[in-house]
Formats: structure tokens, sequence, C-alpha cells
């Protein structure tokens, strides 16, 4: 993989793509920088080596009309340039001649910020001549964008294509790529998959691909009800996918051909409504009462996945166990964190990815816990399903 680490970037100017997609409150203040603090360990090296570095990312989902205050990058420049300890100039408007300029004239440690990609609709369409124009401004370029390595926009990797060899993975990209490679690829055993959330068809892909490489899976949250109905449990009103039962009993047979040991939930804990005020009544899994529906895992449950991790080398965790936003209901998931934060202290290697899995970590403090946490919900999903992403493919390309 060819990454920043050994190559001194001394005199150049280096395009480095981003992913400062933060959370921003209504005053547009920065309520989680995480984006921003991962991305500093390729900017620091950049400029310590002498370059003069031109930042691009995108922010939120603005609409195809250009400019809208509210998803400005300028919280960001004024943030990195707290961070950083230099002032972080915004070009606002990526198309002025102003903007050709500033990038002509940053020098050695200076930090130039384009102003949000997607306020152009080319951004997004991937358009040749856009990335073009972006790639003009720099002489080398560094991905380090996890979180859109899996779109093909102009910025992520049509842009590739007029670096043949001055192409680089930062180290937020390549760290993932290891990371998630270590799980595929050479993943110390037992390995265990802990799949949840709401929908069977958003994991259908990784389910599929992980049967191949891993000794369990746990299935938890609303997607477990789907399994537990096709094989004719009475689930009340749980959430459910009709046109998802044959899919289950195939993913369950595919498991069994393959010796893949399944845990599915024994017990539930079940709300007669959706709400955090909701009444609760404990059912055994498969003989839910009709007006009851599983808001999360059972005691037994708990038990049962708790000790399965404990056993594990390498663990994956992606979706909660339950309607974990609700107090209530949110215990499997915070259990099932610190079963894993405890297997990782004792030498399991983990990996935690998409937004619920992470935010039900971040909010019981134990992100520090774990060997990795992922920058990127969807990218780390199609990574996982065996798929290429077009942000990595465009830098590997000219490389091998
Ligand atoms: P996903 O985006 O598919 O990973 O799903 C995450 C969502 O699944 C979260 O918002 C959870 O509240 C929801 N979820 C988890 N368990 C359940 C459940 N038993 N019933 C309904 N929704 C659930």
């Amino acid at each position: 993989m060819k990454t920043i680490k050994d190559i001194s970037f001394s005199g150049k100017k280096a395009l480095v793509r981003c992913d400062f997609n933060v959370p921003l409150d209504k005053s547009q203040v920065i309520t989680d920088d995480t984006r921003i603090r991962e991305s500093l360990p390729t900017i620091k090296k950049l400029l310590a080596d002498g370059a003069a570095v031109i930042l691009m990312s995108h922010l939120g989902r603005p609409a195809e009309t250009g400019f809208e205050s509210k998803y400005s990058l300028a919280p960001v420049a004024a943030h990195l340039t707290k961070t950083l300890g230099i002032p972080v100039k915004l070009a606002s408007d990526i198309f002025e001649s102003k903007t050709v300029e500033d990038a002509k004239n940053l020098k050695a440690g200076e930090v130039l910020l384009l102003e949000n990609l997607r306020f152009l609709p080319d951004e997004q369409k991937g358009n040749v001549e856009f990335a073009k124009y972006l790639a003009s401004l720099g002489n080398v370029y560094v991905n380090d964008a996890f979180g859109t390595a899996h779109r093909a926009h102009a910025s992520t990797a049509v842009i590739a294509q007029f670096f043949p060899t001055d192409k680089y993975f930062g180290f937020l990209l390549a760290n993932e790529i290891t990371n998630l490679d270590k799980l595929l690829h050479h993943a110390d055993k037992p390995f265990t998959a802990i799949i949840g959330g709401s929908k069977v068809s958003s994991k259908i892909d990784i389910i599929k691909n992980l049967i191949p490489r891993v000794n369990n899976l746990i299935i938890g949250g609303g997607m477990a009800y789907t399994f537990v109905k096709a094989q004719g449990g009475k689930i009340g009103a749980s959430i459910c996918e009709d046109d998802k039962l044959e899919l289950a009993l195939d993913i369950l047979n595919l498991m069994k051909q393959q010796g893949v040991q399944c845990y599915l939930p024994v017990d539930t804990l079940c709300g007669d409504k959706f709400d955090n005020d909701a009444n609760q009544k404990v059912f055994p899994i498969a003989a839910i009462e009709d007006g009851w529906q599983g808001m999360d895992i059972g005691d037994a449950t708990i038990s049962l996945f708790e000790d399965v991790i404990a056993k594990s080398k390498t663990i994956l965790w992606n979706g909660p166990m339950g309607v974990f936003e609700f107090s209530t209901f949110a215990k499997g998931t915070t259990v099932i964190a610190q079963a894993v934060a405890k297997a990782t202290k004792q030498g399991a290697f983990s990996a935690i990815g998409g937004g619920d899995s992470v935010a039900a970590i971040n909010q019981n403090g134990l992100a520090s816990q774990m060997s990795y946490i992922s920058t990127g919900g969807g990218a780390m999903l199609e990574y996982l399903e065996g798929r290429t992403l077009p942000g990595v493919a465009a830098i590997l390309n000219n490389t091998i």
C-alpha cells in the first residue's frame, strides 16, 4: 500500500481529501470533532515535511443550489486553526480565480481549506473536468477520507487519475484498510461477528461475506425477529421483514453447512408500545404475546452472548442489540459493549463499525478500550461485503 509514511513531501503542494463531515448544532458549533482529530496525523506529517497543504472535504447533504451557510466548512477552518496553531484559510468560492491564486501562492507549512465540495453538483457526479480542475491546484494527491471511500466522487476517486504516480493513502485511510483486511484475511480464531440493527436486508451482504470467515455469528437487534419468525416463532408486534423470511432460512442453512455457530436471542425485553415509557415484559424469544414488541435482548441472552464474546480472539460488532436510544431498552447494547471491552483487555482484537454501535460505545465511555473503531459506517460495510471501494481502487491502480 502506497502510504505517506516513508515519503518526504518537502516542497510539494499536497491536495488532501479528508472527511470533515462533522455534526454541528443549530449555532454551527461542532458537537463531535472526532473526524477532524483523526485527520490530524496526516496533515501534521505533511506540514512537518515542508509541504503546502490544500484540504478538501464535503459536509452534510446540501441541495444542488450552491452555497448554504449551514453546510459551510467555516467552523472546520476555525477549529483547524485552533488545533494546528496556524491560520487555516477557507477558500469560499472553489471556482473563483482567487482560489487559484491562493493555492498558487500557498507556501510550505501553510494550509488552505476549500469550501464544501458538495456545493457543486459536479463533485457527487464525479465530473472529470471538475476533478481535473481540483487536481490542477496541487501536485500530489492524498486520500484520507475513508468515510467517503465507497463513493466515486470527483475528489474521492476521479481526481486520482491526474496523479499517475503521486497519489497516496493518508494514515487514517491506510489504518482502516489494514484493520479491515486483518478481519477479512488474517483474523485470529475464534472469530465472532455480532450483527444487530433494525433490518436483515441492510446487513445481508455483510453476513454472507462473513460466513466463510467467522466461527460464531451473533444476531441481535430488530433483525433477529425475522429469523425467529422464519423458524415458526411467535414474535407479537416485533419489527419483521416478512419478505425476507425465506432469505433468513437460507442464511441459517448456509451457516449450518459451513460450520458457523449462529447465536440468536433466547429471550427478549418487550414493550407494549415503541416508547421509552412503555410497559415492559420479558418473553421467551419465540413466544411473544400479541400486543408486545421486542425492544432489547433479555438477561438470558445477554449471558449467552457475553460467554461467546469472552471466548473470542477476534470480534466484529456492527449494529445495536435493541432500541438503545431509549434508556429503558439500552441495557443489552451497553452490556455487549462492556463485554467486547473486557475481551479486548484480555487480548482479543475488536473492531466496531456503524454509527449506532459507535454511538453506544461512546455513550458508555468505552472508545479507548476497543482495538479499532471505524470512521466510516457505509464504507466499512461495503468493504466487509467484499466490494471494491472506488476511493481505494483509484489509488491502487497505478501503484501495484
Ligand atoms: P441499523 O441502521 O440497521 O444498524 O439499525 C439501527 C437501529 O435499529 C437503531 O436506531 C435501533 O433503535 C434499531 N433497533 C434495534 N433493535 C430494534 C428492535 N428490536 N426494534 C426496532 N428497532 C430496533
